[in-house]
């Protein structure tokens, strides 16, 4: 049989890049506590035609990068490629109506899509994301994006080093003019474009600004940009978003060309890159915006309530972060290695390091036991905060050596380990 691998463009992931992962997770999830989101499961494949609704038929994610299969039944699915779709799809069927309150939700998960892999992009990857539903105000567009910022805060990551590009591509009637606008200029020039833009010229023209084909970015360097296309409340909205960014010192740039993949997006769309990225392939540390029509499109018109999110990837995020300065609080980290010598100290010891994390510590034993040596080198490799020396000699003296650092050593009694709280000197060694 060949040699069995990991899928091309999938991750192992072994502590500590795991750790880091889970770390990354967190503070994510500490930034939506804080923020009053709240945690939404949905299946990691969904009906394929939630995405061609959903995501756009003529978008890359939905023409180029799905993970679809029949199931036995014959039914069409796909792995998820990204996690809107799902969760607005999950509160139509729940029978969710928003008319007087909102709700925040979060999300992280696996996505999937046959991506070209390189540093920071792969066929599977972690995303984690926010929806916040049933509003139209700006004032909640602001919080998704401080949530998002908060979460990179959390990591470490200096308000200098990363900016907020922000943009808005107004609602669908400012869409519908526009494009008519874009289409009249591109048509001119159609002859020129690549074969992905002449293409999507007639379906998803607007993103002609994502294309990095030189040619093309500098025939639609002179197009004409959303912004300046889209009505005077929609531009009031727009404003309101910048002066909050600007007043709580956010560091932003408006870059009239981001208009965004999706095909859902409406008003305020935004990425967040590392200072001086901005250009990097594999894409933002976090990018989002309003998509006001989505509840509509996967309702059949039944529904309309507004919405609006980011999503960020997991192992984008973890190339952006110092972890030379968070490594102790990302690494998980144990308390306590025992050590045991000799047989009849055996069954003690395993007690004693079950009532270690009864005691809420974290605690692990040498299943190998045998010379003093290489359990201590052992308990190196895991990097073990202190040690425990339990051996036969000391359980007939009634004792437990406990060592907090290398040089030092304290008895303990061993009906101490009796007890329902732990003895002073191990909560704070001398
Ligand atoms: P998108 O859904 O394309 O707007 O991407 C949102 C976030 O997911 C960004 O932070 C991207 O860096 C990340 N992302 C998108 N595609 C991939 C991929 N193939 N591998 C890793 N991260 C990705």
């Amino acid at each position: 049989m060949a040699e069995l691998k990991a899928p091309r463009g999938t991750i192992d992931r072994f502590p500590p890049y795991s750790e880091r992962c889970e770390h990354v997770i967190k503070c994510f999830v500490d930034a939506c506590r804080a923020h009053d989101y709240r945690i939404v499961h949905t299946p990691t494949f969904e009906d394929t035609r939630l995405f061609t609704r959903g995501v756009g038929e003529s978008t890359d994610i939905v023409m180029k990068e799905m993970y679809s299969f029949k199931d036995k039944k014959g039914r069409d699915l796909s792995l998820r490629p990204e996690m809107t779709a799902g969760v607005i799809r999950a509160l139509i069927e729940a029978g969710r109506r928003y008319t007087g309150q909102i709700e925040k939700l979060a999300y992280y998960g696996p996505m999937f899509r046959y991506d070209r892999p390189q540093k920071g992009r792969y066929r599977e990857f972690f995303q984690v994301g926010i929806e916040a539903i049933g509003d139209t105000s700006p004032y909640l567009d602001v919080d998704v994006i401080l949530l998002g910022w908060d979460y990179l805060l959390n990591l470490g990551i200096k308000p200098d080093d990363m900016v907020v590009i922000v943009n808005s591509i107004g609602d669908a009637e400012d869409r519908k003019t526009y494009l008519k606008i874009l289409r009249e200029h591109l048509k001119k020039v159609e002859d020129e474009l690549c074969d992905d833009c002449k293409s999507r010229l007639d379906t998803n023209t607007l993103r002609v600004f994502d294309c990095k084909n030189p040619k093309c970015k500098e025939l639609v360097s002179d197009a004409p940009r959303p912004l300046k296309h889209i009505s005077s409340a929609n531009r009031e909205h727009f404003d309101i978003v910048i002066k909050m960014l600007e007043s709580f010192g956010i560091n932003y740039r408006i870059d009239e060309d981001i208009v965004r993949g999706l095909d859902y997006y409406t008003h305020t769309v935004f990425e967040v890159f590392p200072t001086g990225e901005e250009e990097a392939s594999q894409g933002a540390l976090l990018g989002g915006g309003r998509y006001d029509g989505l509840f509509a499109t996967l309702s059949n018109g039944e529904l309309d309530f507004p919405a609006v999110g980011f999503a960020s990837g997991v192992e984008r995020v973890l190339e952006a972060v110092d972890w030379d300065s968070q490594d102790k609080k990302a690494i998980s980290e144990l308390d306590f290695y025992v050590v045991i010598l000799g047989d009849n100290a055996k069954s003690q010891a395993y007690k004693i390091v079950r009532k270690l994390q009864q005691w809420g510590f974290s605690a692990d034993i040498d299943y190998r036991a045998g010379k003093l040596k290489s359990q201590f080198k052992r308990s190196e490799a895991r990097n073990a905060k202190s040690i425990m020396i339990i051996g036969d000699d000391e359980i007939n003296a009634g004792i437990v050596k406990f060592k907090p650092s290398k040089d030092k050593e304290i008895e303990l009694s061993l009906s101490c380990f009796d007890m329902e709280n732990p003895p002073d000197e191990i909560m704070s060694p001398p």
